[in-house]
């Protein structure tokens, strides 16, 4: 009997162990550090295995210890599909991306020039001013600040949300990519995380007083509408530390700090850094 029974152990011992040797072999090739990645995300990952991680048909480059960022936008569908890319071998890596829906948010009161602006010199600075942005939002760096845990840039009530479907005076507009932080002008607005400053702007048509902070690999964090800008560009700045304070400047009705988050020209919604 005893031996029957030994003998049983040993087989259902080599079957666990057959198995288990089973699933080593299908090690995980990546981990996706963002907890339940939606439109809007910045998904932060990193390679477990030496290889290329390829994401819309470019490779991400990977940080010193192998981490890896990119970003969904708002109209993101289906899944975001890594490739990657180990001893010539490809692999999918399908990331389940959840579709959210969209507050309608209504601004009323907003002067009719801020809201069409017609005159040519205005168009003129606007496109001028887009330009300045969109380069300041391509700078390249290999910092790795985008891995910090963020902190909210300022205290206040959250006044609108990003992705909103916005009416302003009546009139439908792109949606609204910011998180807004309502409070007093004057209040202070301080740097979430790590970064360089790559553009400082006091008064931009749509924007108001408007920092740019790159945060490495393509990430960087936008704040408008502010009442004062207190760095310069190309100065580095730590988490918590002071950049402007808020106001109304540019298109806004109310003092209030509109924070932005970018994965190069892709637009992401910097509340899902500080949920948890
Ligand atoms: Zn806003």
């Amino acid at each position: 009997m005893i031996n029957t029974n030994s003998w049983f152990k040993v087989v259902i011992l080599t079957l666990l162990c057959t198995l288990s040797a089973i699933s080593s072999a299908k090690q995980p090739l990546v981990q996706i550090f963002t907890k339940e990645p939606q439109q809007g995300s910045m998904i932060v990952g990193r390679m477990l295995i030496d290889g290329q991680v390829i994401f819309q048909g470019k490779p991400l480059v990977l940080t010193e210890t192998g981490e890896f960022v990119f970003g969904v936008g708002r109209e993101f569908e289906g899944d975001a599909v890594l490739t990657i890319v180990s001893n010539s071998e490809k692999t999918k890596y399908p990331i389940t991306i959840k579709q959210r829906k969209w507050n309608i948010e209504r601004v009323d009161g907003l002067p009719k020039e801020k809201v069409n602006p017609r005159s040519k010199e205005t168009l003129t600075r606007i496109k001028k001013e887009a330009q300045r942005v969109a380069s300041a939002r391509t700078v390249w760096s290999e910092q790795n600040s985008f891995l910090m845990a963020f902190i909210l840039p300022a205290n206040g009530r959250i006044s609108g949300v990003y992705g909103s479907q916005r009416i302003l005076n009546g009139e439908p507009k792109r949606p609204h990519f910011g998180l807004d932080i309502a409070n007093k002008t004057g209040t202070p607005v301080v740097a979430p995380a790590d970064g360089v400053i790559t553009l400082v702007e006091p008064d931009l048509f749509y924007s108001g007083g408007t920092i740019i902070i790159d945060h490495g690999f393509g990430i960087n964090s936008t704040y408008i509408h502010l009442n004062s800008v207190d760095v310069t560009a190309g100065q580095s700045v730590k988490q918590g530390e002071v950049i402007g304070t808020i106001g109304a400047t540019g298109r806004a009705t109310g003092p209030h700090l509109d924070w932005r988050l970018n994965w190069k020209g892709v637009r992401l919604d910097p509340q899902l850094l500080i949920l948890d």
